[in-house]
């Protein structure tokens, strides 16, 4: 997709665990040459890396709570200041609460509106994509066990997420109804926002995805002018 305006592409993707934002978000980062910013791989990486700020996300990360808003608007703001930050990005897991996203709206001030994009799956369809999701253990890339044994990335082996489990599960679609749904009607009403039907296989929700994405993103160029 070619900017006509060379505007920043500033995307958020939004929806419940296990809609596939994560995948879907990468390739289109990848596909347009934009970062993609997880928070979610962002706070692994630093339980990995065994950091303080490891170390606070850890418990409230495996008990399917959401991490504080402070924290996390710390590190989305210093993310988004970086340079490769500027032709655009692509945002995944963040914001998860409406003080997030006010927070979000604060600094792209002055960087163009946000194209907003929600994966919309049926909740039964979200419990068996969660029970059946592995990441590698060596790249972190996301899998499904009825599709295979091992990364197709890297051939690494495939372990299960510690927050996957049944009950965690549960939790995480608890705190997403409470928290972040209430962003789907923040949003909604913007020129900017499309809804996509995540219950489609992998391929055909790249595609639509991609085709909002470029429609809502000629929104948003008129919007600049
Ligand atoms: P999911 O597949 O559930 O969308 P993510 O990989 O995006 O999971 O996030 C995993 C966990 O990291 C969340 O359950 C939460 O504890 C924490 N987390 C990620 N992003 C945020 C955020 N923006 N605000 C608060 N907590 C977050």
């Amino acid at each position: 997709m070619r900017r006509r305006s060379g505007a920043a592409l500033n995307v958020v993707m939004l929806g419940p665990p296990g809609a596939g934002k994560g995948t879907q978000a990468e390739r289109f980062a990848q596909r347009h040459g934009l970062p993609k910013i997880s928070t979610g791989d962002i706070l692994r990486d630093a339980v990995t890396a065994g950091t303080d700020l490891g170390r606070i996300a850890r418990a409230t990360m495996d008990a399917g709570n959401l991490v504080g808003d402070d924290v996390m608007i710390g590190i989305v703001e210093e993310r988004l200041a970086r340079k490769d930050a500027k032709p655009g990005f692509v945002l995944d897991g963040f914001p998860r609460t409406v003080t997030q996203a006010r927070a979000l709206d604060d600094i792209m001030l002055n960087r163009g509106p946000l194209v907003v994009v929600d994966i919309v799956v049926p909740e039964d369809v979200l419990v068996r994509r969660l029970a059946a999701r592995r990441i590698c253990g060596s790249c972190g890339s996301n899998a499904l066990v009825e599709w295979t044994t091992s990364c197709g990335k890297c051939g690494g082996v495939l372990i299960q997420r510690t927050d996957d489990g049944e009950e965690i599960v549960r939790e995480r679609l608890n705190v997403y109804h409470r928290q972040t749904k209430p962003l789907v009607d923040y949003y909604s009403q913007r020129p900017t926002f499309r809804a996509i039907d995540g219950n489609q296989p992998p391929d055909v929700v790249t595609a639509s995805l991609d085709r909002a994405i470029c429609q809502a993103s000629t929104v948003a160029d008129g919007a600049r002018l």
